[in-house]
């Protein structure tokens, strides 16, 4: 959803480049305006990087990685300790910074940096989580054990609505287990990156460990292809996750992407109404459903449909405003061009012939008329051949499909392409254990909204939500990030006598 480049010849700040432990100007010909979605101000410029400063930091990070990956394991986790402690000291201006580029409420930018934070704070478990394994006498006199070793150069390319967390999800375990990083934030919301960058600089991670470079498709393919990366993780929509799996892989690097959703919420007749409903508006309006856990769907099993009327009644509650105004509930979507794609589909929707319950368009927001604004907007009769069902829509536009039967629901959700996120909301255990066992869906929730892993669990996806087998944090990224060389080792007792020559397969 990034926007087109564009020339920009403003005077706001501009975004710098960090090579080699400097904050630098770049010298791209393309720059691109950062807007704060709620005003739109242009609050910096962004440089639209080209190969040449992709490389430039790669050199920065292959140079790097010659110390880095010696350095011992305390020392790169007592950087890890000192970053969550900085991070926790900025929290409030992190904030700032990141409501106003992107346009999240206050309280939900310091969430989408806690969640960030919970990351490093598990990066400073280095030390066991990159233990090896030993296995003593696996033949007479011989040992086989594991080690653990960094891989070289590594880069990370993130989406515009967790600007702290998915940045936060690579650089620290990608660092902390001794590689070298170019991290690719989004164009569309780079300051919060920068500022948790100059963050990491402050708590010791040393020159060229940690680079930023900017831009869209020209530095992503650039980064791609560079034959000194080594792998590649990537946050993002599915056509571009899919560009990027593919041109990484077949540049021999090692590709993760974690891509789009489309995420169903069960409401089973049997679940607890007030509390699964209040559920359901929070996940799906919370961050202008701008989540890649969103919820999307609702599906009403059977009688669950009579509550329909009751889900618009608390959509209407929830209050759209900037996202610095105390009380906000959801702020804009990123741009004025999501908002017209979110504005189509709707349209579209109306055409198809689902019914609107709720219709979030053009709300009046006093101070803000510029503002990139959609209320909650609630479609019921929705069927799978509709276009609101079948698109990420990644606004703030729940569709309701009613079904008769668990088993339909299960059918209705496997059936879909995307396999982010998914939840049921029931009292009963074996419809619940019924559900975790046959939805083909990376996170699974049971009674709990948007299903997001803490760090020493991994994030997940199945179908078209994911490419690669290995998730972007927890213990699943130590083996991304490191490269496993089995030892097979004797050492020779002077006494021992020699067993001769052995031409067999045998120890
Ligand atoms: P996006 O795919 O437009 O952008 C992601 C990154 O790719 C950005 O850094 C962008 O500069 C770059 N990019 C954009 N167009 C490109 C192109 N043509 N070639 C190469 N690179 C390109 O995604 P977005 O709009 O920033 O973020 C929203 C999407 O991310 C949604 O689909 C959402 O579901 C997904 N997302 C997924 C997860 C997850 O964990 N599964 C988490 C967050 C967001």
């Amino acid at each position: 959803m990034a926007a087109n480049p564009q020339v920009v010849t403003g005077s706001a700040p501009t975004v710098k480049l960090l090579i080699n432990g400097q904050f630098v100007e770049s010298k791209a010909k393309a720059w691109r305006d950062v807007v704060n979605p709620a005003t739109q101000e242009v609050i910096a410029r962004v440089p639209m990087c080209g190969a040449d400063e992709v490389d430039l930091a790669v050199k920065a990070a292959a140079e790097a990685f010659k110390t880095w990956k010696h350095t011992p394991i305390g020392a790169r986790a007592r950087i890890m300790l000192k970053l969550q402690e900085l991070i926790r000291r900025d929290m409030k201006k992190l904030a700032a910074i990141l409501t106003a580029e992107q346009g999240k409420t206050l309280p939900d930018a310091e969430g989408d940096i806690f969640r960030g934070l919970e990351v490093v704070e598990h990066a400073c478990s280095i030390g066991t989580l990159s233990l090896g394994e030993f296995a003593e006498q696996v033949a007479n006199g011989v040992d086989t054990y594991f080690i653990r070793q960094p891989i070289g150069v590594c880069a990370g390319i993130t989406p515009f609505n967790f600007p702290a967390m998915i940045p936060l999800w690579m650089f620290p375990m990608a660092i902390v287990t001794g590689n070298t990083f170019v991290l690719k934030p989004s164009e569309q919301d780079p300051m919060t990156p920068m500022a948790l960058a100059a963050l990491a600089i402050e708590a010791g991670v040393p020159p060229g460990v940690l680079n930023i470079v900017h831009g869209g498709k020209e530095s992503v393919d650039a980064i791609c292809t560079h034959p000194t990366i080594q792998a590649v993780s990537f946050v993002g929509s599915c056509h571009v996750g899919e560009h990027v799996y593919k041109l990484s892989s077949e540049h021999g690097k090692r590709a993760q992407c974690m891509m789009g959703a489309k995420n169903h919420a069960v409401i089973m007749p049997d679940a607890n109404k007030e509390q699964s409903l209040n559920a359901l508006v929070g996940a799906g309006f919370g961050a202008a459903g701008q989540r890649c856990m969103a919820t999307s769907v609702a599906v009403m099993v059977g009688e669950a449909s009579e509550w329909i009327p009751d889900i618009v009644a608390k959509a209407k509650t929830l209050k759209v405003n900037a996202g610095t105004e105390k009380g906000a509930d959801l702020g804009p979507v990123i741009s004025r061009q999501a908002r017209e794609k979110i504005e189509s589909l709707i349209a579209q929707g109306v055409k198809e012939g689902a019914k609107l319950d709720l219709d979030g368009r053009n709300p009046k927001i006093p101070g803000y008329e510029n503002g990139n604004f959609i209320a909650p907007t609630v479609f019921s009769g929705v069927k799978p051949e509709h276009e609101v069902y079948k698109t990420e829509i990644f606004g703030p536009v729940l569709v309701i499909v009613s079904v008769p039967t668990l088993d339909d629901a299960i059918a209705l959700i496997n059936k879909n392409p995307y396999g982010n996120g998914t939840g049921i909301f029931t009292q009963s255990g074996a419809a619940a254990r019924k559900f975790q066992n046959e939805i083909d869906v990376g996170q699974v929730g049971i009674n709990v909204p948007i299903p997001v892993p803490v760090p020493y669990f991994s994030f997940t996806g199945s179908r078209g939500s994911k490419l690669g087998d290995l998730g972007p944090y927890g213990k699943q990224v130590i083996q991304f990030y490191t490269q496993v060389k089995t030892v097979t080792a004797r050492w020779f007792d002077d006494a021992t006598t020699s067993p001769g020559i052995h031409t067999t397969i045998s120890l």
